[in-house]
Formats: structure tokens, C-alpha cells, sequence
């Protein structure tokens, strides 16, 4: 069984050529099967020039994804992030316990919250306290 790089389908068995588009897997064949490099125009042991196509030596796939990386680097980054994102909603609302997990971090949030609402008055008593202590220090 081998795998096509160029049209991304399976042939069965042992094949010279893929059974869809018709290339040759890692190697140009000559009508009488002879195997050559890729680099060759002439068959090494029979002469010929009629030599098959091989496929390409990386899936067409992952070419064309190279491409898109190397020419949007950043739409891709914010791609990933929003799949990502869509992905976490997701398996939020499609899994409850993951909601049971975020309860203690919603509970932890709103504890700060509270403390950060309640520091002001706080910090207000301190300085009235001082003042305070600073007006008795001034009468005697
Ligand atoms: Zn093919
Ligand atoms: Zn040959």
C-alpha cells in the first residue's frame, strides 16, 4: 500500500504507479520499468527517454500549508488563537464538569474583587487615623 503525494490517495499492494493520477512514488520509471533518480532524463539502463512522473517529495497538503505560513504569519496566529478559543468554548459547554472546575476560580475572583472594593475604605480609616494622632500631637 503507498500513499500519493500528489493527489493524497492509497494504492493497494506493491504499485509502480499510483492508481489515481498515475505518477511514479519515489523514482522516474521507463516503459520497461527500469527505476532512475529523480534527477534523470534518460533511462540508465535502456536508454529511453520516455520516463514517468514522480510524485512530489512532500505532500501537496503541507506545501501549500508552508505557503500560507510564510505569507501570513499573523493571520494564522490569530486563526490558531480563535480555533483555539472556539475549541475551549466548546468543551466548556459541551462538558459541565470543566464549569465545576472554573466555580473555586470564580469564588477566588470574586474574593479579590471584594478585597480590592474594600481596600479604598481601609486605606481611608488608616489616614484618618493618623490625622487624628496628628491633630492630638498638635495640642499638647
Ligand atoms: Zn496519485
Ligand atoms: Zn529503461
Amino acid at each position: 500500500m503507498k500513499y500519493c503525494y500528489q493527489c493524497g490517495r492509497v494504492t493497494a499492494g506493491k504499485p509502480l504507479y499510483c492508481n489515481s493520477c498515475g505518477r511514479s512514488y519515489n523514482v522516474k520509471l521507463c516503459p520497461r520499468k527500469h527505476a532512475n533518480p529523480r534527477s534523470a532524463e534518460v533511462c540508465s539502463e535502456c536508454g529511453s527517454r520516455d520516463l514517468s512522473t514522480p510524485q512530489p517529495r512532500v505532500p501537496v497538503n503541507i506545501r501549500l500549508m508552508a505557503l500560507l505560513l510564510s505569507l501570513f504569519p499573523g493571520g494564522l496566529l490569530v486563526a490558531v488563537s480563535l480555533l483555539i478559543a472556539i475549541v475551549l468554548i466548546h468543551e466548556l459547554l459541551s462538558n459541565p464538569q470543566w464549569l465545576l472546575a472554573l466555580v473555586p476560580l470564580v469564588i477566588a475572583v470574586a474574593v479579590l474583587a471584594w478585597i480590592w472594593s474594600e481596600l479604598p475604605l481601609w486605606f481611608r480609616n488608616l489616614v484618618r487615623r493618623l490625622l487624628r494622632r496628628k491633630r492630638k500631637d498638635g495640642h499638647e
